[in-house]
């Protein structure tokens, strides 16, 4: 099989070559039909993620063994099945849930494998979908998608469940109240779209390019902020009738994470999704008396991609954009991200 891996950090990703593995015990294999590229695929070949103030956060101190093929957000049909893996058809269309956890702590044990302390996810800390196979090991994270798109479907896999994630953590005002999203990128026009589908009351977009704005415009935004003006934290307070109540940073850099603390309502609540990267400062005596709430989400739970999939069977499936582009394009794929140049979501297609 042919796969694409990072095997320095900070250097393209390297073509590798093996031979196809068998699945063993309860391990799946699948032939990839489509693999979703993800912001974070950008740190992930980086190696490391920025904490701010010239600090770093190694990905291999964390646990990142390389050389491993990125790729989280994959959609294949299965080709092969270990003996113990019960219950998979040959040939099904599955979708692949990467946020894989050790399966035997007690936040594993209450299905909150991706708060799991020794995760296994797929394509950060055990082989992804850049490949033309993926083992997934065990058949409770394949979620048989019948004939819905493989390629808009793959996407679910990270920026659909994460962003489905975080707006849950604001459900109590979803629908009463406007939601802020900072960050219109492929993760903000999903978070735009489940949104509406989840019975949102309105979206206040921030980001700091016009051509995201306009895309955000598109996709159903009430209203769109540039996150670059002087006055952008006025700008949401006046349009949320004195403060969000709700604000979704799928950024997370310094100015976003001061602009979504900036700009909440008495009792709002600021989810920080976006790994972007940079530190802030933080006054302490507002933060009780304004009685706010600072939040992570991280990537979502087996149960909540479940949820993700009866929602979009519901509703339709989320109208991001997507491009198509072969697998073996995948280092310019990951150089537009980069460079800022991908409206939307890029799928890559094994030849
Ligand atoms: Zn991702
Ligand atoms: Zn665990």
């Amino acid at each position: 099989m042919r796969m694409f891996q990072v095997c320095v950090c900070g250097e393209p990703l390297k073509l590798n070559e093996q031979p196809t593995p068998k699945p063993t015990g309860t391990e799946v294999l699948l032939k990839m039909v489509a693999a979703g590229v993800c912001h974070s695929d950008l740190h992930l070949s980086d190696g490391y993620f920025d904490l701010g103030g010239g600090k770093l956060m190694s990905l291999q101190d964390r646990g990142m063994k390389l050389p491993v093929t990125l790729g989280h957000e994959n959609v294949g049909d299965v080709v092969a099945a270990g003996p113990e893996a019960q219950g998979v058809k040959i040939g099904a269309r599955v979708m692949a849930h990467p946020w894989i956890g050790c399966g035997t702590c007690a936040v594993c044990r209450r299905d909150e494998e991706n708060l799991c302390r020794a995760m296994k996810s797929l394509g950060v800390f055990s082989n992804g979908g850049y490949a033309d196979h993926i083992v997934v090991p065990h058949p409770r994270y394949l979620i048989d998608i019948g004939d819905l798109s493989p390629e808009r479907v793959a996407p679910l896999a990270c920026s659909g469940v994460t962003t489905y994630g975080a707006l849950k953590k604001v459900a109590s005002t979803l629908a009463s109240e406007p939601t802020v999203i900072i960050g219109a990128g492929g993760l903000g026009l999903m978070c735009i779209a489940l949104h509406k589908a989840m019975g949102g009351h309105s979206a206040i977009v921030v980001d700091i390019d016009p051509a995201k704005r306009e895309a955000a415009k598109q996709a159903g935004a009430a209203a769109v902020i540039d996150g670059r003006a002087a006055d952008a934290a006025k700008q949401i307070i006046a349009l949320t009738n004195g403060g969000a109540w709700a604000v979704i940073d799928l950024v997370g850099s310094s100015a976003t994470a001061r602009l979504g603390i900036d700009c909440l309502i008495k009792g709002g609540k600021y989810v920080i999704v976006g790994l972007y990267g940079g530190d802030i400062t933080l006054s302490l005596p507002p933060v009780p008396m304004r009685a706010i709430t600072i939040q992570g989400s991280y990537v979502g739970s087996l149960p909540e991609t479940r949820e993700l999939i009866d929602l979009v069977r519901r509703t339709g499936l989320p109208p991001v954009p997507v491009a198509t582009r072969p697998l073996d394009d995948v280092n310019a794929v990951l150089n537009d991200l980069r460079a800022g140049k991908v409206i939307g979501r890029v799928v890559l297609t094994p030849a």
